[in-house]
This record gives structure tokens, sequence and C-alpha cells, in this order.
């Protein structure tokens, strides 16, 4: 898929009530903010009820939280945000404009690749790697200087230092200026469920290993915001964090690493779009970690992490709060005592839900050629797995008389409990066709002047566009077959 086809996917998105860009009136709208519309809000909750699902309903040692946005201060002292969660930035003086240090070098060592440098793009990396690890930010500098990187806008060399630039946003709380205390928005969902540790752990008496999981907004003051939906200032994680002995987090990362990949391709798209990406350069928490990245129209790319945490974040609230994060293992070891009490080691599972929007989406958009001779056309279809769709069937009356809505929307009235239904009588039932397969609808039904006499419709299939008439009374059966949350939760 071209970067054409992106552009494509992305006014797809406008035009059908997917994605819009937040508040567009004002400016063009704000950078890297982006709303859901009718048709977007229904695909991101069946996405996550996907992720929710397979994570807490099919797992009886996870169980779910709703931790608030607004944490303690002192957790991101704690987690390490308040002094290490930043990017290296830098302007070009003539543009104006601002980019990631680490983004420059990264775009041209691709550069190097695409034009067979293979030798110059390892040695950029190599200086890269070590110049973050050892947080040079004048090293950077230098690195761009000597690869000669222009600003792309302005096209000159002209650039300022490189600087840190903390990524949490922060407010004030409290209603008297003097009282105000500065307070985050929490930039990763995953602290909410660390201070909770022991309430979920007392309160549900969940034995190790066990998980909690939790879905929601995350907040970040990203410097570019690129792409799309793929980086974002307010965006939503679905995170798992999983506690475990210390010593077996090797094999539970192997695990996780692989159900988390499962879980994926059990979405039924091409499997070659997936692939792992190890971290070479482990954050200062981690003993192992590794992306699982999708084949995006602009390249592979990160969708979700699994880190292997170690007891870092437990341990170190431990250390601020001065409250106790130890669990009792009563279990025997292998000399026959007890583990007793330890801070437990953690795997965690941490998925971008936009991103997972962004490329079912993708995955999903086709532009097929339909027709013959004088009917030659194309359409545009959204191929999404039956149960992600929108809308799972659409009901037309062919005309708006003669007691064919009523028979419409008798059939939605039985079928609305279990099924989004879409009523629509407007327009040739060709284009009204049209309209449900850019929205993924897999099935429509037609209700004719035949309906009332023999209770029977139409029903057209959005992939194979076939058509065949049905009894009324069927129309329930096919969309249970087709339609499960077991088939792909069982794959
Ligand atoms: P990246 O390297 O792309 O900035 P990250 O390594 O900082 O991502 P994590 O902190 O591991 O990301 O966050 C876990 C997941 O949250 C990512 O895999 C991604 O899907 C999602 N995510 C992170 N930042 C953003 C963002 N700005 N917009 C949308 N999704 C994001």
């Amino acid at each position: 898929m071209s970067e054409e086809v992106f552009k494509k996917v992305v006014s797809h998105c406008k035009e059908y009530g997917f994605v819009f860009t937040s508040s567009e009136i004002y400016d063009n709208g704000l950078g890297a903010v982006y709303d859901y519309g009718q048709n977007g809000v229904e695909l991101k909750n069946n996405l996550r009820q996907y992720w929710w699902k397979f994570m807490v309903q099919m797992h009886d040692n996870i169980v779910g939280l709703d931790a608030a946005i607004f944490m303690h201060p002192k957790t991101w002292k704690a987690s390490g945000h308040i002094d290490g969660f930043s990017d290296p930035m830098i302007d070009n003086k003539d543009s104006k404009k601002r980019y990631r240090a680490d983004n420059l070098l990264e775009d041209k060592i691709a550069k190097y690749q695409k034009d067979g440098k293979t030798n110059k793009a390892d040695e950029l990396q190599n200086a890269l790697d070590a110049a973050l690890l050892a947080n040079d930010l004048a090293q950077l500098k230098t690195l761009i200087e000597q690869h000669e990187i222009a600003c792309p806008i302005s096209g000159t060399r002209n650039w300022t230092d490189v600087r840190q630039f903390n990524l949490m946003f922060s407010t004030e709380m409290g209603a008297m200026a003097e009282d105000a205390d500065k307070i985050y928005l929490r930039p990763e969902t995953a602290q909410g469920i660390f201070v909770n540790f022991l309430n979920v752990q007392k309160s549900g008496r969940m034995k190790i290993p066990f998980g909690i999981a939790q879905t929601g907004k995350a907040f970040r003051n990203e410097i570019i915001a690129r792409q799309f939906i793929m980086r974002m200032r307010e965006f939503e994680q679905m995170e798992m964090q999983f506690f475990v002995r210390p010593g077996t987090q090797k094999k539970w990362f192997e695990y996780w690493k692989e159900a988390r990949l499962k879980w994926h391709l059990a979405l039924g798209f091409d499997k070659d779009s997936y692939r792992y990406h190890d971290h070479v350069k482990l954050a200062h928490y981690a003993d192992a970690a590794v992306d699982i990245e999708f084949d995006f129209p602009f390249g592979f790319k990160e969708v979700e992490g699994i880190h292997s945490r170690t007891d870092f974040d437990l341990k170190s609230h431990q250390d601020l709060s001065g409250k106790k994060m130890q669990y009792f293992d009563a279990d025997l070891d292998e000399n026959g005592k007890p583990y007793g009490n330890y801070i437990p080691y953690v795997i965690e599972t941490s998925i971008g839900l936009d991103r997972l929007f962004l490329y079912t989406l993708c995955a999903s958009y086709k532009e097929e050629e339909v027709g013959e001779g004088d009917k030659k056309d194309t359409r545009v279809v959204l191929a999404l797995p039956p149960i992600l769709a929108p809308y799972k069937v659409a009901i037309f009356p062919l005309t708006k008389k003669d007691g064919l809505p009523e028979v419409a929307r008798k059939i939605i009235d039985d079928l609305k409990f279990d099924y989004n239904c879409f009523y629509e009588e407007k327009d040739a039932i060709g284009k009204r066709y049209r309209r449900q397969d850019a929205l993924g609808t897999p099935f429509c039904i037609t209700v004719d002047h035949e309906s009332l006499e023999n209770q029977t419709v139409t029903i057209r299939y959005r992939d194979s566009m076939l058509q065949e008439r049905i009894p009324i009374a069927d129309i329930k059966s096919i969309l249970d077959k087709a339609i499960s949350w077991k088939d792909i939760l069982s794959k």
C-alpha cells in the first residue's frame, strides 16, 4: 500500500464519519488531537472490547481496573517521568520548525538504507544508539551536522543546540492560586495499576501470577505529530501489568510475546504485515523488551510493546511512599520453604488503541473493480472482520411506501438488541449498498413488494456482493453464525 492510498484512507475517515480533526472549525484544528465520529467510535469500542475480552474475560487470573487520569504528583517522580520522560529536540532557525533530533537521524539512516549505503546506515545507527544511551545532546547535534541533515522546510542546516523537552502535560489542582499544586495528565496508564497493586491483590485475593488490565486516555506533548492518528497528543492505551515471582520473568515475557502476536493475527489480516522488533537498547527499568510492529503504508511501526519491567516501579513506589509493596507467597520452593515476602516482577503489555484502529483501517481498505462492460466501476470497501464492523446489518425498504418501511422497522426491532443496525430509505439500492461497503457493514437486507407476500427478503454480502433470497425468519441465525466473539477469541 502506497502513501497515495494512505491519503485516501485519511480522507475516507473524514468523509465517512470515522475520525475528525479536533475543533477543526478553528484554524484547521488542534495539532495532533483527533475526535472519533459516529462510525469511528463504534469501531474503536469494538476493538477495545476485543482486547478486554481477550485479556480479562479469557484469563481468570487477570482483572480490570479504571484508575483516574489525575494522580498524586509523586507518582511521576517515582516512575521516573519527571526526571527522564523527555525527547531531544532541535529547532531550525530559518523555518522555526522543531524536530526530534533522534527522528532526523533515523530518517537519515532510512535514506542510507534505501540508497544501498548499508555501512553508513549501520555506522550512524551505532553512533545514534551510543549518543542516546549516554544522553549526549551535544553529540546528537554533531551527528546532525556531520551527516549534513537539512531542514525539510527551509532546506538549511542552521540548527539550534539540542535540548531536552519533557513530554508531560501539567495543570494546577486547587481553586486558589496559592493552593495550586502542579499535577500531570498521565503519560501512560500503567502507573494507575502499580499504585493499586495491593488494593486489587488484597480485595480480589489474587495469587501470583496475576494481571491487572486497564484501558484509558494518556497524554504526551509530542514534539512533532506525524501520520494522522499514529502519533497524537491525547491517545488511548490498553495496558496490562502481569505480576510474577522474581526469576520467572523470562518465561512470562516469552509467554506474553507469543500470546499478544497471536491476538493480532486472529484479526485475520496478512500475517506478513506483522513483525517483532527486539529492543537492544533497554529502558532503565527493563530487562527485556520487544515491540510488535505493523506494516503501515509508511513502513513498519510499533503498535504494541511487551516489556519485562523487573520490580522497578513497585520498588520505586515503595521507596517514595514508605508503603510496603510486597506480596506474601505461601507456595513452597524446591527446599520446601515458603517463598515468603517479595516485591513481584512485572511483565507489561502495552498497546495503543488508536494505532490498532489505524492499522485495522489500512488493512481493511480496498478499492475494487466491479461490474463489466459499460457497468464497470470501482467500489471502496472496508473488509473489516464482521465482529468489528460499526454496523452489522443495514436494512433497506426498496421504496418509502406500500408498507415496506414498516416491515424493515419490524426486522430492526427484532435484531437491535443483539446487533447495531442501520436503517436507510433514500436513494437507489445500489448507492445504498456502496455506502455500507464504505463503512464495512457485512450484510445488507432489502425489503421489497415480494416480502409482503411471502415473508422473504434479499440479503447481500459485502465481500462477495452476492445476493440471495432468504426468509425473514432466517436473518437472525445467519448473523449469529457469521458474527461471534467466540470465533475470533478461540483462534
Ligand atoms: P513511540 O516510540 O512510537 O513514541 P513509545 O515506545 O513511546 O512509542 P510506549 O511508551 O511503549 O510507546 O507506549 C505503548 C504504546 O502506546 C505504543 O506501542 C503505541 O501504540 C502507543 N502510543 C505511544 N505514544 C503514542 C502517541 N503519541 N499516539 C498514539 N499512540 C501512542
